[in-house]
This record gives C-alpha cells, sequence and structure tokens, in this order.
C-alpha cells in the first residue's frame, strides 16, 4: 500500500532522496496542496502521513457488513474539492438528508430552532418573556466579548437556555461558550444571526401563528432552496472514494509515504532534511498541514502547553424496533446527555441484516474518552427521550484525537504565535489541523489551501 521512495537519479549523494517539494498530511488539505504544487510547476512531490491512506480525518470503519463514518460527513457536488480531482465525483452517493433536533422539552423538532416548538409553545407569558430577554441581551451584548455573549446577542440569554442552544454550544466546545473566543463563534456560528434577524424571525412566526389556527393544516416546511446536490461517502468507504485523487496525484509525479510518521525535521545548506522512518528526503520546501504542537515537535521547538482541541469519541451502533425520529441526522440540544450528534447511515445505504445502524459523537471530556462510558450514557439518555425502543446494540467505537480546534481564551492569538514559530524556520503550515482553524467542510479546506498557495479563484 506504501509507496516507497526509493533513491534514483534524484537522490541526493548522501542519501536523501530530493523532492520539489514536501507536504505533510495526507488529509484533504494535503492533497489538495500537492494538486496546487504541481499545477504551479513542481515535478517530485513527496506527500507523509501516519495514517496508512489518504483522505485525513475523512474515517470509516467496516464492521462486519456495517461501515460507519466518524462524524457526521456530508459533501456537495459544487465543492471546488472536485475540480482538483473530477474523477472522485460519480463514487460519492446522492442522498436527500434532514437534520433534526432533540430539544430541552424532550420534542423532536427542526434544526436548528422552530419557532413553533421553542418558541410558541411556551405559552403567552413566557414569549412574552423570551421576547424582553431577547430585546434587552440585543442593547447589553451590543460588543460581544466571547461565544456566550454572542448568542445572548442575538436571541436572549432566556431562549439560550429554552433552545437548548446554551446546552449544545457547551457540549459542542467542550467547554462553557463564555470561555470560548467570539473569533470562533463569528467563524461558526453566525446563522444565529442570520435567523435571528427580525425579518426572518416575523416571518417564521406568521407562518407558525397561521399554523396553529384550528382546523388549519401545518403548511410544509419551506423547501430549503438548494442549488447543489448533498453527497455521502460511497458504501465501500472513503478509501475507495480517494482512490482516484491518489492516482492522478502519483500519476502526475506524487509519492505517498503512508503509514509512517515524520521523526525530524531539520535545515542544512538551505535545504529541508526530513527523517521518517529510517529514510531521509530532501526538498527546498516544505508544507505542513498536521497539529502545529507535532509540527513544533518536529522541528525541535515543542510549545510549552498543547493547543486546545476536541477529542471526539464515536460509537457504532445497530438497532432493531422503533425509532422515534424520522432525520437521518439528529442532534442534541437537551440539557442532558453527553451525546452531540447521532447520524443513522442506514437510513442512506440501507438496512444490514434487517437492523438499522448509526454512529453517535460524543465529546471525549465528558467520557472520560471512554467508549463504554459514552454508550451507557447515550442508551439512559435516549430511552428516556423514547428515540430507540427496542434492541440497541454497541458494535464498536472509535477516539478521535485533534478532531478540530477550540478557541479557548487566548488560543487563536497563541496558535498565530506558534504558526509564526514555524514560519520563521521555513515551514508553512496551514489546514484545519496546520492552520489551527476550524474549517467545517472539505469546501473550506480547499478554498482556504488554494487562497494560501496563492492560487486566484
Ligand atoms: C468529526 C468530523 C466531521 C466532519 N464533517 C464534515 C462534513 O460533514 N463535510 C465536510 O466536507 N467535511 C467534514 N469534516 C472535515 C473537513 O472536511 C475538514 O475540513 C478536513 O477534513 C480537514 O482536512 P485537513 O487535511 O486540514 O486535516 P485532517 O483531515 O485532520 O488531516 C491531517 C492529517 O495529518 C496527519 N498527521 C497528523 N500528525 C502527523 C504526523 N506527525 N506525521 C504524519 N502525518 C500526520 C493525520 O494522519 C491526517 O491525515 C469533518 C471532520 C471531522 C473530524
Amino acid at each position: 500500500m506504501t509507496a516507497q521512495a526509493t533513491p534514483g537519479p534524484d537522490s541526493g549523494g548522501d542519501g536523501g532522496t530530493r523532492f520539489d517539494a514536501i507536504v505533510l498530511g495526507a488529509g484533504i488539505s494535503g492533497l489538495v496542496c500537492a494538486s496546487v504544487l504541481l499545477d504551479q510547476g513542481s515535478r517530485r512531490v513527496l506527500v507523509v502521513d501516519e495514517y496508512p491512506r489518504v483522505g485525513g480525518n475523512h474515517l470509516d470503519f467496516h464492521l462486519g457488513d456495517y461501515t460507519f463514518d466518524v462524524g457526521s460527513l456530508v459533501f456537495q457536488d459544487d465543492s471546488p474539492l472536485l475540480r482538483h480531482f473530477p474523477e472522485i465525483t460519480d463514487r460519492y452517493l446522492p442522498i436527500d438528508p434532514t437534520w433534526g433536533r432533540l430539544n430541552p422539552q424532550g420534542v423532536v423538532t427542526e434544526y436548528p430552532f422552530s419557532v413553533r416548538d421553542d418558541f410558541l409553545a411556551a405559552g403567552p407569558r413566557e414569549c412574552a418573556l423570551l421576547l424582553l430577554s431577547a430585546a434587552a441581551a440585543r442593547v447589553r451584548h451590543r460588543r460581544p466579548r466571547n461565544a456566550q455573549e454572542f448568542a445572548r446577542r442575538w436571541i436572549g440569554p432566556r431562549l439560550l437556555d429554552r433552545s437548548g442552544l446554551g446546552t449544545y454550544m457547551a457540549r459542542f466546545c467542550g467547554v462553557a461558550p463564555e470561555h470560548v473566543e467570539l473569533e470562533f463563534a463569528e467563524q461558526r456560528m453566525m446563522w444565529i444571526a442570520e435567523h435571528a434577524s427580525v425579518g426572518n424571525l416575523s416571518r417564521r412566526v406568521l407562518r407558525a401563528l397561521r399554523d396553529r389556527r384550528p382546523g388549519r393544516r401545518p403548511a410544509p416546511a419551506q423547501p430549503v432552496v438548494q442549488t447543489n446536490r448533498q453527497l455521502v461517502r460511497p458504501r465501500e468507504g472513503f478509501t475507495h472514494l480517494y482512490a482516484p485523487a491518489r492516482d492522478r496525484l502519483e500519476s502526475r509525479g506524487t509519492t505517498f509515504q503512508l503509514g509512517m510518521r515524520a521523526d525530524r525535521l531539520h535545515r542544512e545548506d538551505g535545504a529541508f532534511r526530513l527523517d521518517v522512518a529510517g529514510q531521509t528526503f530532501v526538498a527546498p520546501r516544505v508544507i505542513s498541514t498536521i497539529p502545529v504542537d507535532q509540527a513544533l515537535d518536529l522541528i525541535g521547538a515543542p510549545g510549552d502547553q498543547p493547543l486546545p482541541s476536541v477529542t471526539l469519541v464515536t460509537l457504532f451502533l445497530s438497532f432493531a424496533g422503533r425509532r422515534g425520529f424520522d432525520d437521518p441526522i439528529l442532534y442534541n440540544f437537551s440539557h442532558d446527555g453527553a451525546w452531540k450528534r447521532l447520524t443513522v447511515h442506514s437510513d442512506f445505504y440501507g438496512p444490514v441484516g434487517g437492523r438499522e445502524y448509526l454512529a453517535v459523537e460524543v465529546l471525549g471530556d465528558m467520557v472520560g474518552a471512554s467508549v463504554d462510558r459514552a454508550a451507557a450514557d447515550f442508551r439512559a439518555h435516549t430511552a428516556a427521550n423514547g428515540l430507540f425502543t427496542g434492541d440497541l446494540r454497541l458494535e464498536g467505537g472509535h477516539v478521535l484525537e485533534h478532531a478540530y480546534p477550540i478557541y479557548t481564551a487566548g488560543s487563536g492569538a497563541r496558535s498565530r504565535r506558534l504558526i509564526a514559530t514555524l514560519r520563521d524556520f521555513g515551514l508553512e503550515s496551514f489546514g484545519r489541523q496546520g492552520g489551527f482553524q476550524y474549517q467545517p467542510t472539505a469546501r473550506v479546506s480547499t478554498v482556504e489551501a488554494e487562497r494560501t498557495l496563492g492560487v486566484s479563484s
């Protein structure tokens, strides 16, 4: 599986194999980076990753006939990633997903917010208090300082609590929202501002009131106008999905060193020398998409404490029985339960032996990074809310470190300082891990890699 870089005409006399550029990490950022470097004239590019395959943290697990993902991975057919690797387009499976949410009142409702269930169902007195709280917060938090104040500014503390958004934010970040930097909220949570605009809210309240009149059937939910197709990986998994991307890069001059961790990077006579599993690779340019802390270790300049990131526990479950929800993707906005989101893969790929199957994301910090603890908590909470009635079986689980960065107070500025240390050494560093950026989608990672390497869109 691993392509060995055997010394050839491009070998340095000192045994180091020479490349035009070395890329650390074969995730989306690393793959796009290699593609751009080849476009820009590099002839020999080396990509190194400790995983034995390309695709980075797009991970799937095959257990018997089930295939589970780590996380809920949905893609779009207009992603700029497909300009680099057009051959993968036909390998995706088109889907028509809906997203639901369990709110603190135990109702499965619209994601991310339901005027009917989160607001009107509270009754006239509470509705008035919710509005007063929202109005006061717009004045009070004119200049929010953290994620909590950002969310309060838009919907008020009372609705933040009633809708469960405040609890979800803590579950997403692993720390209380008042400790999460405003920068993160602005990157990740602008949808709150969009949903809470006066025009948007008035339209939704009027529609919900109209639907509540006696004898009136609820109007169908406004179709989300989507100009792109939603996609998931093929049933065979991510390795099958990304195989053509790897082939394309190899045919253009890329060598992959996979399943190997880079040991040391140093500079000699103006060139970089990278040691990987007893081999040395030499190049005038090295680009890193691996976690910043690991890149600092590699150059022998470790930081005093690691940048904060989420450890994600994923549960792999199968189920036979009655489900208390229809959506294939369900978020937990209730005040209890450690789980964050579940994805019913069998809604996309079909059941296996009459059983549905799903993956559940749980923040590691909430369950001591233990699959068993996460599973016990999930069982108890979903049973109490009637989400699964029947035979729910734990098929397996996975613990992923560095799933995504968290911007706790000061960490944005600290990450920029550390990335500047790498830059001073000559190492360019970007991507979800390498740039310490949330980057929610492969699309964002692609655009960011192109921008950093000077590709004009
Ligand atoms: C839980 C989860 C859910 C997601 N959901 C979606 C979604 O719905 N839609 C979507 O488009 N995208 C989703 N994404 C991912 C999103 O696409 C990211 O933007 C993208 O994966 C970031 O890619 P990257 O290459 O920057 O980082 P990564 O994918 O993290 O790649 C970094 C690579 O560096 C390697 N590495 C680390 N340390 C070393 C070392 N010392 N030596 C060698 N190699 C090393 C790792 O093995 C890894 O392959 C999700 C990601 C996760 C984790």
